[in-house]
Formats: C-alpha cells, structure tokens, sequence
C-alpha cells in the first residue's frame, strides 16, 4: 500500500490537459479526521470548457465502430487493473471504507468488472419486420421494411455520490463510452482523488476529450453542466432530493436522465421464513461500509409470529459488529462520511426515540476520534414515522411487525422509494408472489445478493431509467428508426 502524500498536487481534466486549479479544499479522512490531501476546486467555467471539450471529442469518437471503441475500453480496464493496487490506501483513506470492502469492492470486483464487460461489443440494432403500407395521398401500395438502431447520446454528465466513488462512476462511463458518448465526470466532492488518479490512466488511453473529470467542493459545477446545451445527457446516481433538482434544471434543455437515487429498501420475512438466513441476510448488510449503500433492507417488515426471535436474533449479532479502526482487519463498521453525515444520521435516530420506537441495539455514539455511528436497531415502528419513510444511509435498521402477506406487501409499498426489496419466505413460489408485487426496481427472494447483470434501477423516487448489462447501453442511446420500401 504506498504512502499518501498530502501536498501532493491534484489536477482536473480537461481536453485531454491536465489544468491546476486556484482554489482548493480539504479531503479529510472520516476515520481519523486528518486532511489527507487537497482537492482542485473547479469552477462553472471550467465546467463550460470540460462540457465543449466532450463536445469537440464527440464526432470522431462516435463515428468509431462499437467493436473499436470496445478495444480501447479492454485496454483501458488493463491499465486500470495494472495501476489500482496502489490506490487502495487512497481510497480507504478518503472513503472511510474498511480494509476488505477497499480491497475487494472498492478498488476491485464492479470497478473493474464494468470495464471488462463493456468491453464486449453489444449488437444493438434490430430489424423492423415488413409491413403492408396501403397506397394513400403520400404514397403508392408497399411493404415497408425497416432497422432500429442506437445512437449515442451525446455528452454526457456523470454526476456520481460518494459511497462507492471508482464504482460508480465505472457503471457510468464503460457503458456511456462503448455506446459512443463523450463523457464529463463529476464525482462527489468527498472523496474525488483516486478518480483523479482513474483520470489519468483514462487520459492515456482514449483519445483527448473523451473522458474530461471536474473536482470541486460546491454544486455549481454539476449545476452548471445540468445547465449547459453542450451536455445532452445527465446521468445522476444520488439522492432523490438533488435528483430532483436536476430534473427541473435538466428539462429547460430537454436533457436525457438517467437516474439512479435513494432507496428504503424493505424486507419482507413470512412466518414459515429460515429467519436464521433473513437475519444473516440483514446482518451482511446492516453495517455494511457503515450503512452507506441505496439497496440495503433497512426497513424489516416481519411476520409477527417471528418478530420477538427475528428482534433477538439480530440483536445477538449485533455484538459481532465490531466497530472501530477501519484500518484493522477486525473492523466491521467502520465510520461514515463525514462530521455533518455522521449528526444527520444521528438526528435522524433521535426522531425515531422521539416518536416512540424502542432501541434494541445502538443509538449512542461511539467513543472515537472518527465520524463513528454505533449499528442501531429500532423496533416497534410504524410506518408514519420519519425513520420508517425516510433513507438513513448509515447502520440504522427499523422493523415492523405484519399479519400476512397482503399486509406485509401494504407495508412494504407505503414508500416514497422502490430501489431494491428482499423477501424471504417458506418457499421459492411464495416469495415470488409476494415480491412480484411489489412496487420496487428490483427483488431478491431468500437472499440479499443481486444479479449483477440485471437491470438496475427504482421505481417512484428511486430514479428512472436501468443500467447494467444491455439495459446500460440502451439508456446512453438514443433510438433511431430508419425505414424503407421492401
Ligand atoms: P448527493 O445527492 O448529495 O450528491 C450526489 C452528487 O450530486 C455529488 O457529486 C454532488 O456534488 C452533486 N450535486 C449536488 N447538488 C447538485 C446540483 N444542484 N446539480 C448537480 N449536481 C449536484 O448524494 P451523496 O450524499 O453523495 O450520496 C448519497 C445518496 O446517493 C443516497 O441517497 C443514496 O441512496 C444515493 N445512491 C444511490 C445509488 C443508486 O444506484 N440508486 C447508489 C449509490 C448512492
């Protein structure tokens, strides 16, 4: 792991030039509060210049077949592996992340993963079967035959929040970029060095303007993009508030959205359930890079007849949530973001203490130097409660009980959010019935791990639009029908 080195100067990227900043602000380390280096601070300017830049790329590189384009991103995604061994330290360092979610999500698995996959042309256009066209004004009797293709977008925006930085912007761009798109990162501004680092290596493979990265510590930059004519497509992964805002901004220039946003992700458990495995289910997840990730099952919603022993059962594990140092091998919770995260979250707990649920576990801060939020259980909710409706993105779990399936599914889809939702039932055919109907993106039944090649996306506030596997494709495209007489 190599040193961090704090006066180490950062640059954006713009046109393929590397440009130093001004301005610059503080990246601190969630773990020991210590700055660990100082971030460039673009500006809206330098957002206008990196969007015409993209612009300026956009002709050549689109006019690439999808094959060559696909080439230079199996390249780069072997650069990338070569070099990012030595950013996890970098990456824990800014993140807060434990030693095995740096070294093994954060700075390995979807990161590299994306690239690799997108680097494998896709065949994207597909035959319009002949139709008879009967003679009219316009013209004579024909079949009319016809190919559905894709084009790219355009310049795209990628806006991307801070839990899992090279992550998210990995599922962004290899999909934006195969497709045709020029892209303009803007990650959040917490942790954006390692997608500096991301930035070069990047810089060295795709032709200049291609790929340009904006670091700032204000919103006016990812404003100023949502804004510009010159970005013809915001892709946003973040909270629905901002979401939101982007929406409104975006829709003066008809911008094209994908959106991916925040989540209250129920889990559902029937009373003939394996609560052994829903309760390992929550567990794996509960303070999992300290709660920080959309699709977590925060909100359990447990058949009575085993609310007392699912309670029980995750308050035991709870005691082998170790929290503490993320740089030991122990650690399992390490801290969040930031200070201003960390009373968020806090606060939030107070408002459920206020409106009457029962902590089980947690709900004190922990005595350490770091943004520490202990894993908190909250039992006795109910749904009108701020901590039921509302995203923690901390270790903050609540739980409800239910009389049945119809009641549970209510429950479940009283939200605001419909990201990612787990149902565990006696069987696989009853956990399909109830998760069917359930008013959420995407559904895992018995289980809380994903398919990482389905479509990913919410319903309601969780955003709009899929990515991953062709779905990610598709939603960088615009779809261009082209017909003809047979
Ligand atoms: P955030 O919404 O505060 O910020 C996200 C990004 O938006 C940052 O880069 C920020 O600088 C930028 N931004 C802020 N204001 C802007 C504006 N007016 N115009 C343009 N850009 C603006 O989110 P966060 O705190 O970084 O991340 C946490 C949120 O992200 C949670 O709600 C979580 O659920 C969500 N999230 C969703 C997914 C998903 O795939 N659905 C994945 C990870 C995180």
């Amino acid at each position: 792991m190599n040193e961090i080195d704090v006066e180490e100067e950062w640059g954006i990227l713009i046109g393929g030039e590397h440009v130093y900043t001004e301005n610059h602000y503080d990246i601190v380390d969630p773990n020991t509060t210590e700055v660990i280096g100082h971030a460039p601070e673009a500006t809206s300017d330098h957002a206008l210049q990196a969007a015409a830049a993209a612009k300026e790329a956009l002709t050549s590189w689109k006019a690439l077949t999808m094959e060559e384009r696909c080439e230079i991103i199996g390249r780069a995604a072997d650069a990338i592996e070569l070099a990012c061994g030595d950013w996890v330290g970098l990456v824990q360092a800014e993140t807060g992340a434990t030693i095995k979610i740096a070294r093994t999500m954060q700075v390995a698995g979807a990161f590299i993963d994306r690239f690799r996959y997108y680097s494998r042309p896709h065949e994207m256009s597909q035959p319009l079967p002949p139709v008879y066209s009967a003679a009219s004004a316009l013209a004579p009797e024909s079949l009319i035959t016809g190919n559905v293709l894709r084009q790219p977008a355009g310049v795209v925006a990628c806006i991307t929040p801070y839990n899992f930085p090279l992550v998210n912007v990995a599922g962004k761009i290899a999909p934006a970029l195969a497709m045709g798109n020029t892209v303009v990162i803007k990650p959040a501004p917490q942790d954006p060095l390692a997608i500096i680092k991301l930035g070069e290596i990047l810089n060295d493979v795709f032709p200049p303007g291609v790929v340009n990265v904006l670091v700032g510590s204000k919103p006016e930059i990812g404003a100023a993009l949502v804004e510009t004519k010159d970005v013809n497509m915001v892709s946003f992964t973040g909270s629905s508030g901002v979401g939101a805002k982007i929406m409104e901004a975006g829709g003066k220039t008809m911008k094209r959205l994908l959106m991916e946003l925040g989540g209250k992700g129920a889990l559902i458990m029937t009373e003939d359930c394996n609560v052994e495995a829903a309760v390992g289910g929550i567990a794996s997840v509960w303070g999992f890079h300290s709660g920080q990730i959309c699709t977590a099952p925060t909100r359990v919603i447990c058949h009575r007849d085993v609310y007392e022993p699912t309670i029980q059962a995750l308050k035991v594990v709870s005691e082998f949530m170790t929290v503490g140092d993320a740089r030991e091998e122990t650690t399992l919770v390490g801290p969040v973001i930031t200070e201003s995260h960390r009373d968020r979250v806090e606060t939030f707990i107070q408002s459920g203490i206020n409106d009457g649920a029962e902590v089980i576990v947690g709900g004190e801060r922990p005595e350490r130097d770091g943004f520490f939020i202990a894993p908190t259980l909250l039992a006795g909710c109910t749904p009108d409660m701020h901590v039921v409706k509302e995203e923690a993105f901390g270790p903050v779990v609540v739980v409800m009980p239910h009389d049945g399936d119809d009641h549970a599914v209510e429950l479940a889809n009283n939200s605001d959010y419909g990201l990612f939702s787990y149902v565990y039932a006696g069987n696989t055919t009853r956990a399909y019935e109830i998760g069917q109907k359930l008013e959420s993106g995407n559904v895992a039944l018995n289980s809380i791990a994903p398919h990482m090649y389905a479509p990913f996306g919410g319903f309601k506030m969780s955003g709009i639009g899929r990515d991953r596997g062709r779905w990610g494709l598709e939603a960088y495209s615009e779809i261009q029908a082209i017909n003809w007489p047979s």
